[in-house]
């Protein structure tokens, strides 16, 4: 049995000495969520997994199972409810299940833990569940705790968004399934991408307000907001390169640096 980076895959004995050893423990957000007709429900899953692992292997890190339902997807940012596929949890459950995993790494006395997220809609939800672990926990016992959050986009340095957007970065909301997520994707799972699917029906003008019941016609219909023309596995590689280099720098400077 060779040990593996994912944390589940550990016999118990195993998985809690790493932690006694201080492992980071990264823990994927995710969501199963439309991404166009060219790219699998997964891809918000399938990213900041694959990040979390390229940077685990770097830092001696442990990848905790992702959690693959996300907070709602919205209109502007998502695609939102009307397509088939996405399925929606609440931001107050999101929340609560992030709460409770981390409150539950605490018990086990995990300390070092990095959230590295997938899904554009999760960031409040999960912002909102560390500070209810922090309150669960007692934020006067919390010790040597550290949590990180990351959204993975983040990571991306500007001098890569400039070679991979020539015409100018249109921004992370509306990159949902575009050429950020279709070029990592075709870097990382070329089987779960077809470009021959992509209808090029981008890209979407939002009006810069949300109106309810929302009006699904402002949504292109292939689901992807921006365009995936442009996409290709080389520029994911550039991407995915500033995503594992940048998660594996915070770690080492929030964790290790003396
Ligand atoms: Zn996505
Ligand atoms: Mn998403």
């Amino acid at each position: 049995m060779s040990e593996s980076v994912f944390y589940a895959e550990l016999p118990w004995p195993v998985a809690e000495a790493r932690v006694r050893d201080g492992a980071p423990v990264f823990l994927p957000l995710g969501a199963t969520e439309q991404h166009g007709r060219h790219m699998a429900l997964n891809t918000d899953v399938v990213l900041p997994t694959s990040m979390a692992v390229r940077a685990a292997k770097r830092v001696g890190g442990l990848v905790l199972p992702a959690l693959a339902y996300g907070n709602r997807s919205q209109p502007r940012t998502g695609g939102g409810p009307a397509f088939p596929g996405t399925l929606n949890i609440t931001a107050n459950t999101f929340s609560l299940l992030v709460r409770d995993i981390l409150c539950d790494l605490y018990r086990q006395k995990v300390r070092r833990i990095v959230t590295v997220n997938g899904h554009y809609e999760n960031v409040w939800p999960t912002i909102e569940g560390i500070e209810l672990a922090l309150d669960a926990i007692g934020r006067d016992r919390c010790g040597d705790l550290r949590i990180i959050r990351i959204d993975h986009w983040e990571m991306i340095r500007p001098a890569t968004l400039a070679r991979v957007f020539p015409n100018g970065y249109p921004g992370i909301e509306l990159e949902h399934a575009s050429v950020l997520e279709t070029s990592m994707m075709l870097a990382l799972r070329p089987e779960l991408v077809d470009l021959s699917q992509a209808l090029h029906d981008g890209p979407a003008s939002f009006l810069p307000y949300d109106r309810y019941p929302k009006p699904p016609a402002e949504v292109p219909a292939s689901g992807v907001l921006s365009l995936t023309e442009g996409s290709s596995a080389e520029k994911g590689e550039w991407l995915l390169k500033d995503c594992e280099d940048g998660i594996v720098d915070i770690v080492n400077r929030e964790f290790f640096a003396q």
